[in-house]
């Protein structure tokens, strides 16, 4: 009877594993110019993925700052246009974190970067001429991916989702506890490519990089990466090649690494201390890897920044 019990039990156990591994999904989405690729588990996972499918959709065709009937082009061209509330929401958190920044996260260089030529892919270096004619012109693309986190995760909380990753084009967003009890471990890139090192988090969180390796073009032996300093319009020139911010919000964490790749190590460190509400790790151009003391890091060497107390 024992034996029988212990049978019955196994294939229930057998039984329920299968039923939650079919009841995982998986996505890869083209949106926003990259790929992503969404991991769900739990009973409504394929729920949940139409309608995260639909939210990246939205998003994009919203924010798009190449879309013709975009909101965002619809502002660049001076429409006066209603917006809802979470488009509000947005336009303000871009313009505070903008403040917070010092300006150096700028969600008005859409000219900077259209001169370059990132949006349509035509690349060039512009002349000094064409970088002082250049007027403030929204473009989001420094927080969208990383706002977009956000909203997916919001989505996974109506449904019945036990955890996900997502890959939002480099930007990494956790859901969710593991049911080992071990943390998420997420693998960042290196520039020269194979891995940086490991960041662990636990639940829900969102590891957002930026790196001038992701997308740039050459032109006369020279690299021209997408992040600008707006300050001169060219690319940003910090010493930094990379850097990840790992905190809950995924929209700061996305306008910090962009803002941080511009500002450079020592005042990314600053910020770091004054205000200590994520965490990071940071690339130099020449090789040297930092880590502030709130992120566990493995699988490589650094040096840790520690509190000043
Ligand atoms: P990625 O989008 O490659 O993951 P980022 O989050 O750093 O990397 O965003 C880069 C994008 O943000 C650029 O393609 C451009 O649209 C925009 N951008 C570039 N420089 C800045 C800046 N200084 N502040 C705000 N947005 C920027
Ligand atoms: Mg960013």
């Amino acid at each position: 009877m024992k034996r029988l019990t212990c049978i019955v039990l196994a294939l229930v156990l057998l039984l329920t594993g299968c039923a939650s591994a079919k009841r995982s999904g998986a996505e890869t989405v083209f949106a926003m110019d990259t790929v992503m690729d969404l991991q769900v588990w739990g009973k409504d996972a394929q729920k949940a993925l139409g309608k995260m499918k639909e939210e990246i959709t939205a998003l994009e065709s919203v924010w798009s700052a190449t879309k013709q009937d975009s909101l965002v082009t619809r502002l660049n061209m001076g429409e006066d246009v209603a917006l809802t509330q979470p488009q509000q929401e947005l336009l303000q958190q871009a313009e505070e974190l903008s403040a917070r920044t010092r300006g150096l996260f700028d969600p008005k260089l859409g000219g900077y970067i259209r001169a370059w030529g990132f949006y349509d892919k035509q690349y060039k270096v512009p002349d000094e001429e064409d970088l002082e004619s250049v007027r403030p012109q929204w473009d989001l693309g420094g927080i969208v991916k990383g706002y977009a986190g956000d909203r997916l995760t919001e989505i996974l909380d109506t449904f019945n989702i036990d955890r996900a990753i997502l890959n939002l084009g480099g930007n990494i967003q956790t859901y969710g506890e593991k049911p080992d009890g071990e943390p998420w471990k997420i693998a960042i890139q290196h520039p020269d490519g194979g891995t940086l090192g490991t960041v662990s988090v636990r639940g829900t969180m969102a590891v957002v990089t930026s790196g001038d390796y992701q997308r740039y073009f050459e032109q006369d032996g020279k690299v021209y990466h997408h992040i600008i300093d707006p300050r001169s319009g060219y690319p940003a020139d910090s010493g930094l090649t990379s850097v990840t911010v790992i905190c809950k919000d995924g929209t700061l964490a996305d306008a910090l690494s962009t803002a941080f790749f511009v500002m450079g190590m020592e005042k990314a460190v600053d910020h770091w201390q004054a205000n200590r509400d994520f965490g990071m790790v940071l690339l130099t151009k020449d090789g040297k890897l930092y880590a502030t003391e709130d992120v566990a890091l493995t699988d490589c060497q650094y040096e840790v920044i520690p509190y000043e107390k």
